[in-house]
C-alpha cells in the first residue's frame, strides 16, 4: 500500500510541476484526457454524443469539462467533481513595455492574483509562464493565444537588506505597487524589453505579439521531504492536488450507467466569476446541453439536477503543530490522515450534514481514513467552488480536500498518502453510479 501512495505522490509532483498557471493545467488535463480516449469537442459545435464514450470541452484556454457518457437516460442525474486550475501568485501588468531600463536595471510591474502569501514570493527564483497573443491572419480576431513558458529562471523580486528594514522581522507590509516588481536584468548587457525575449522563444518577430496574460511561478520543483519521505513540498498544491485526484478516477471509470464528470475552473482565488469560472454557466450549460443532446425534455433537465452530486475538491487547513492557538483542536486534521470533510455553519463551504455522511459512506467503503475540518468560531472561514456551484447549479454539493500547511505560500506541504485516499474515495464515488 504504502509504495502505491509513493508513486501516487511523485504522479501528483510530476501534475504539478507541469502546471505551473492555469492555462498550462488546462493543456496538461486535455493531452492526459487525449491520450486516454477522450474527444474534444467545441461549444460553438452541434454535437452526438455515444453512451461509454469520454468528452471535454475547454473555456478560456484556462478551463476544462471532462464527462464520459453513462448507459441511463440524463435525468437519472450525474455524478461529478470540480476542482480548480488557478493559484494565487503575481501576474505581470499588460504589455506596457513592461521593462524598459530603469535607472539601469530592468524590472517589470506585476499585480497581485488572488491571496498569497506574499513574503514568500521573494528572493527566489521565478520564470515567467501563461498565454501570448500572436498575430494570426486565419484566425477571425488577427489573433490566437499561444502558451508561453521561459522554463528557466529570468526574475527574482530582491528584498531590501535587513540593515535598511530593520522591521522586517517583526512585522512588515509589502507595498504591492512598489516592493514586488520584478527584477529582469542588471542592465549591464544591452537589455532587450520583455517582447523581444519573449519573441525570441516564440521565434517569431516581436511586432507580431499583441499582448498576453503572464505570471510569475516558481522554477523550484516539488519535492518528497521528511525523514521518512512521508511529505510533500511544492507550489500549487491548492488546488492542482484537487485537479489530479479528479482526473484519476475520473479515468478510472469504465462504462458509468451515470453519466460522470470532472470539472476543472479558473478563477477560483478571486471570486469565480468569470466566462472559466465556477460562478458561470460552464456547469449548467453543459449538463442542460448533454439532457438535450440525449433527447431528454426541458423538465428533464430539473430532474437531472436535482438526482445528481457534486464533490467540490479544494484544499484543507491541517493542524500546524506550530500555531495551535488557530485551530479548534477536535476539527483540525492531520497530514497523511486521511481525505477532509469541510463545514461551516454560515456556508463557506457546501457541506450539509447529508453531504458529509455520504462521503464518509464513500471513504469506508473505498477503505480510506477520513477527518473533518470546522473554523475555530472566532476566526473567519475560508471557501471555494462548493457553495457557488451549489446555488448556481442547483445540485447537492459537499466540499472535501486533502490536508495540507501553508496554504497560498508559494511552496505548501501535504502528507504522501492522502492523494492516494482521495482518489480512491473518488474512484469510488464515480463508479457507485
Ligand atoms: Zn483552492
Amino acid at each position: 500500500m504504502k509504495s502505491e501512495e509513493r508513486s501516487i505522490a511523485t504522479e501528483l509532483i510530476d501534475f504539478i510541476d507541469s502546471c505551473p498557471t492555469a492555462y498550462h493545467s488546462a493543456v496538461h488535463i486535455k493531452g492526459i484526457l487525449d491520450s486516454n480516449g477522450f474527444q474534444s469537442l467545441n461549444e460553438k459545435d452541434s454535437w452526438k454524443l455515444e453512451s461509454g464514450k469520454g468528452y471535454y470541452i475547454e473555456r478560456n484556454n484556462s478551463a476544462v469539462a471532462a464527462f464520459i457518457m453513462g448507459t441511463e437516460p440524463p435525468a437519472d442525474g450525474f455524478l461529478l467533481a470540480g476542482a480548480h486550475t488557478d493559484s494565487p501568485g503575481l501576474k505581470l501588468k499588460d504589455d506596457g513595455e513592461a521593462g524598459k531600463p530603469q535607472t539601469g536595471y530592468l524590472r517589470l510591474p506585476v499585480e497581485v492574483y488572488g491571496g498569497p502569501i506574499i513574503s514568500t514570493w521573494l528572493d527566489r527564483d521565478l520564470s515567467i509562464a501563461g498565454v501570448v497573443q500572436l498575430r494570426d491572419e486565419g484566425e477571425k480576431s488577427g489573433y490566437k493565444s499561444v502558451l508561453f513558458d521561459f522554463e528557466r529562471p529570468v526574475a527574482v523580486i530582491p528584498n531590501v537588506a535587513i540593515h535598511f528594514n530593520r522591521e522586517v522581522n517583526t512585522g512588515f507590509e509589502y507595498n504591492r505597487q512598489v516592493h514586488l516588481q520584478a527584477l529582469v536584468s542588471a542592465g549591464t548587457g544591452s537589455p532587450e524589453g520583455l517582447k523581444s525575449l519573449i519573441a525570441g522563444v516564440l521565434g517569431c518577430p516581436p511586432e507580431e505579439i499583441g499582448g498576453w496574460d503572464l505570471f510569475l511561478y516558481d522554477c523550484q520543483p516539488g519535492n518528497h521531504s521528511g525523514l521518512d519521505r512521508d511529505l510533500i513540498v511544492t507550489g500549487r498544491i491548492d488546488n492542482l492536488a484537487g485537479c489530479h485526484a479528479i482526473l484519476a478516477a475520473l479515468l478510472s471509470v469504465k462504462d458509468p450507467r451515470r453519466t460522470v464528470g470532472g470539472f476543472f475552473f479558473d478563477n477560483e482565488e478571486v471570486g469565480s466569476a468569470t466566462l472559466q469560472g465556477a460562478d458561470s454557466g460552464f456547469l449548467s450549460d453543459l449538463l442542460d446541453r448533454l439532457v438535450l443532446v440525449r433527447g431528454g425534455s426541458a423538465e428533464d433537465r430539473y430532474r437531472a439536477r436535482a438526482a445528481s452530486y457534486f464533490i467540490s475538491v479544494d484544499g484543507a487547513q491541517a493542524f500546524h503543530p506550530n500555531f495551535p492557538e488557530m485551530h479548534d483542536r477536535d476539527y483540525a486534521p492531520t497530514l497523511n490522515g486521511g481525505p477532509v470533510i469541510k463545514m461551516n455553519a454560515n456556508y463557506r463551504y457546501a457541506t450539509t450534514s447529508e453531504g458529509a455522511v455520504f462521503f464518509k459512506e464513500l471513504c469506508r467503503k473505498a477503505g480510506v481514513p477520513v477527518q473533518r475540518f470546522m473554523m475555530r468560531s472566532d476566526l473567519p472561514c475560508g471557501s471555494t467552488i462548493g457553495p457557488v456551484t451549489s446555488a448556481q447549479g442547483g445540485i447537492k454539493t459537499l466540499d472535501v480536500g486533502i490536508p495540507m500547511l501553508a496554504m497560498h505560500s508559494i511552496r505548501e506541504t501535504c502528507g504522501r498518502d492522502d492523494q492516494g485516499y482521495m482518489i480512491r474515495a473518488l474512484s469510488g464515488f464515480f463508479k457507485a453510479g
